[in-house]
Formats: C-alpha cells, sequence, structure tokens
C-alpha cells in the first residue's frame, strides 16, 4: 500500500516519518520542504517560524490535553539525542492579570503556580512596571526547529521515504502517487481539496538575534529558561480577542527567538497589519514597542545581557487559523471522489506542537481500516516510535 503525504511543512514530513515506522511505502510531494531556506513558499510554508515550544497554544482542537501528552511522548524519543535539537527546560506562563486556565494545563509536566494574589515568585523576569504576577511554571519540551527539521528529513529518506516536488493544483491532482493521501498542505490545502470553513491568519513578527552571552553562562543557574509573557494591554494592546498580547522569549543554541505579534492578516492587501499601540522601526520593520523595550527588561532579569546591542534580523511568518470559531483543525478521514483522504491541517500556532500526536492520528486511521504495509526499518528512529504507536493502540487518541 502506497501513501502519498501532501505537504513538507512539520505536519507532512512528521507524518511521513511516522508512517515509515509504520511500515507504509510513503512518498512525500510538495512544492518546498521545512528545511529549506526561509521565505520559501512565503506565505504557504509556516514551518520556518516556530521557536518552537511545545504548548498548544492559538489553536482549536478537540481535547488539547491529549494531543499534548501524545505529542509529548513522541518528542521525549529525541530528547536524550543532542544533534535533534530537543530538550527539556523550565518555562515560565506569566500574566499581569489573573490568566483563565487553559484546557491543556493539566498535560504539562512538574506544573508549580504561581500565588493567587498576584505577588509572583523570586526568579521570575517580571516587567519593572507590572503591579502583579501571576501563571505557573513547567517542564516544557522545546524544539530547535530548524535543526529538528533537518534531522527529520534526513531519518525519512535513510529510512526508504522517497520525496517528490511539485505544485500540486485541483487540475493535476489525479496525478498524485498514492493509493491513500495524507492532506499536510497547511494554508495551501483549501486551494487543492474543497473546505468551506472560514479561515484567518494570524501574522507573527519575532527577531531573531545573535546570542550576546552563551546558554551555559546563564540556563543551568536560571529559574527558568524561556517565558510567555502577558503585560497588561496598556503597555501590549491586543490585537485578537481573547488572546493576550504576548512576548516571549526562547533561547537557541545560535539563535535568541525574542517575539512576537499576533496580528489579524488578509490574504487582499498582501497580510500587510496595522499595529495598535506604540512602534518601534527595527531594520525597517514597525514593531511593538513593548517587543524591544519590555522584552529587553525581561530579557536582562534572565540572561543578564541586552539583546538589542546583539545583530539580529527581523522575520515573520503567518499562523493560518482554520475555522477559529469552529472545530479548527482538520483531522478527518474522507472517501474523496479520487482517492481515499486523510486530511491533517490548520494547526495555527501549534502546528509543531501538535505534530505528532496528528501523525498517531492518521497512522491509527490507516490501521483501522486495516491498510495492509510492510516490517519497518530498523534504523532510528523508527523502532522507538514503532513502540509509541503500539501503546497508541492500546489507548487510541
Ligand atoms: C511566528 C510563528 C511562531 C510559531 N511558533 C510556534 C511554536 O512555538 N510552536 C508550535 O507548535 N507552532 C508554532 N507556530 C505554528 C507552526 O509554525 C505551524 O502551525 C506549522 O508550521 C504548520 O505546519 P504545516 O506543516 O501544517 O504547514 P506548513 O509548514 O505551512 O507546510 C505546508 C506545506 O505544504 C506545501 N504546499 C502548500 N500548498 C501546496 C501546493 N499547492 N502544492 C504543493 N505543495 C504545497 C508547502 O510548500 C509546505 O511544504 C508558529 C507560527 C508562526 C508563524
Amino acid at each position: 500500500m502506497q501513501v502519498a503525504v501532501l505537504g513538507g511543512g512539520v505536519s507532512g514530513i512528521t507524518t511521513a516519518v511516522l508512517l515509515r515506522a509504520c511500515g507504509y511505502a510513503t512518498t512525500l510531494v510538495t512544492a518546498a520542504h521545512a528545511n529549506t531556506a526561509h521565505g520559501a513558499d512565503w506565505p504557504r510554508l509556516a514551518s520556518h517560524y516556530p521557536a518552537a515550544s511545545v504548548i498548544p497554544h492559538t489553536v482549536r482542537i478537540a481535547n488539547p490535553a491529549r494531543h499534548t501528552r501524545w505529542s509529548q511522548a513522541c518528542f521525549d524519543v529525541f530528547t536524550d539525542r543532542p544533534a535533534w535539537g530537543v530538550r527539556m527546560q523550565r518555562h515560565a506562563e506569566l500574566f499581569e492579570a489573573p490568566p483563565a486556565r487553559p484546557a491543556y494545563l493539566s498535560a504539562l509536566r512538574r506544573v508549580v503556580h504561581l500565588p493567587n494574589d498576584g505577588r509572583g515568585a523570586s526568579g521570575l523576569p517580571r516587567r519593572p512596571e507590572a503591579d502583579a504576577l501571576f501563571g505557573w511554571t513547567f517542564d516544557m519540551t522545546f524544539v530547535d526547529a530548524p535543526r529538528y527539521l533537518r534531522k527529520l528529513y534526513r531519518a525519512y529518506q535513510a529510512g526508504g521515504g522517497s520525496i517528490q516536488r511539485m505544485h500540486i493544483l485541483p487540475s493535476n491532482r489525479s496525478e498524485l502517487p498514492g493509493d491513500v493521501w495524507v492532506n499536510c498542505l497547511g494554508a495551501g490545502a483549501p486551494q487543492v481539496f474543497e473546505d468551506d470553513a472560514p479561515a484567518t491568519f494570524l501574522h507573527g513578527h519575532l527577531l531573531h538575534v545573535k546570542p550576546p552571552v552563551a546558554w551555559q553562562a546563564w540556563a543551568a543557574s536560571a529559574t527558568v529558561q524561556s517565558y510567555n509573557y502577558a503585560p497588561t494591554p496598556a503597555c501590549y494592546p491586543s490585537h485578537v480577542e481573547d488572546v493576550p498580547g504576548g512576548l516571549y522569549f526562547y533561547p537557541r543554541a545560535s539563535t535568541w527567538i525574542v517575539g512576537g505579534t499576533k496580528h489579524p492578516a488578509h490574504r487582499h492587501g498582501g497580510y500587510a497589519t496595522p499595529l495598535r499601540g506604540p512602534t518601534r522601526h527595527v531594520h525597517g520593520v514597525a514593531l511593538p514597542q513593548a517587543m524591544w523595550t519590555t522584552n529587553a527588561a525581561l530579557i536582562k532579569q534572565l540572561a543578564g545581557a541586552d539583546f538589542r546591542r546583539a545583530s539580529m534580523r527581523v522575520v515573520s511568518g503567518l499562523r493560518y487559523m482554520r475555522a477559529p470559531e469552529g472545530d479548527g483543525v482538520r483531522l478527518c478521514w474522507d472517501s474523496g471522489p479520487e482517492r481515499p483522504t486523510i486530511h491533517n491541517y490548520g494547526h495555527g500556532g501549534a502546528g509543531g506542537t501538535l505534530s505528532w500526536s496528528c501523525a498517531l492520528h492518521v497512522a491509527h486511521a490507516l490501521m483501522k481500516r486495516r491498510m495492509p504495509s510492510q516490517p519497518p526499518p530498523a534504523s532510528a528512529p523508527f523502532p522507538a516510535l514503532r513502540y509509541i504507536i503500539n501503546r497508541l493502540l492500546e489507548n487510541p487518541l
């Protein structure tokens, strides 16, 4: 049985690797790969932009806690292999007003809540003007996305998976290989397969900063190594209802990721987004003032360095929010007029986080229908993934 996985972002390559681990013959068909240079296939390739934190932020999906648990279990396969760029670190989600309890919180590991009275806790970054601090810290899976995606592509090809370059259109769809298709085309999906669900985009700007101080010098003794921080709206106005304006800091070994924006953007008008509140130009790009000054204060407390003096560049990507008021991620079997198709797209701001759990869902859908497969490859990481899949079959999503 031959499966064609459509789309070479994190969802596509992860699904293709997992299906190889299940013993399916797979072809990844895509216009561009997630391990190519930044900006290739913009705005259709979101996987160049995550840091990536494994937390289901800014996405709509049924049972986010279970998805988080399953994805964490798969990422665990890579945490003791340093070359893959996956590690566990202490992370803080911090708010200057009492936050709602997110549905994914129960899936996070070793959660410690800050006191309810807003007095905060020592060792955590805090805006000097903040009256109160709420939130929690936890052990988070952090993925150095570019390094990890390169490894995933190599493992896929070493395990016998093939890749075909193709720009897929409704008119050439019938030329696609495969007895079954898995649609991981991200924002490109509705142009190829019918989908009436409404879609919006959230533009995300971030800074890629050359680390002014080495990770080893500060991270081991820091209370947390990364943060998401929601200041009051007066400091950082939100552009999306129910999503606080959020700052964030994720240090990779070679690049610090300093963010960020979540501003509604539209196809018409080239995704240009007017910003609310005070702005500041960095390398000619208008960014919210808080992204520059408040992050500088928070990072100084954490890592002891002023990132604003380091060399940096501004990058921006789009989070494709499918059916943001409805069912969100499209993850389902479709008998289809041409070939059976499993849809797996619309992951918003959490495609890295959901990559493994959604791939497991796809594998489970094929196995449930008793689609035949061959013995899986013996090379790493396939046997370890196979073990996880067996656990899933005992306890389906
Ligand atoms: C600024 C920013 C920060 C983010 N941070 C995080 C984070 O920390 N953690 C996290 O989990 N997520 C994060 N995300 C979200 C994450 O990046 C996306 O959800 C994820 O990359 C989506 O992956 P995907 O594979 O589904 O889609 P994409 O990466 O968009 O891939 C789609 C693929 O399909 C191909 N394609 C599309 N149309 C066609 C066509 N017609 N023919 C052929 N090929 C086609 C494209 O070339 C591409 O290879 C962030 C996103 C942004 C923008």
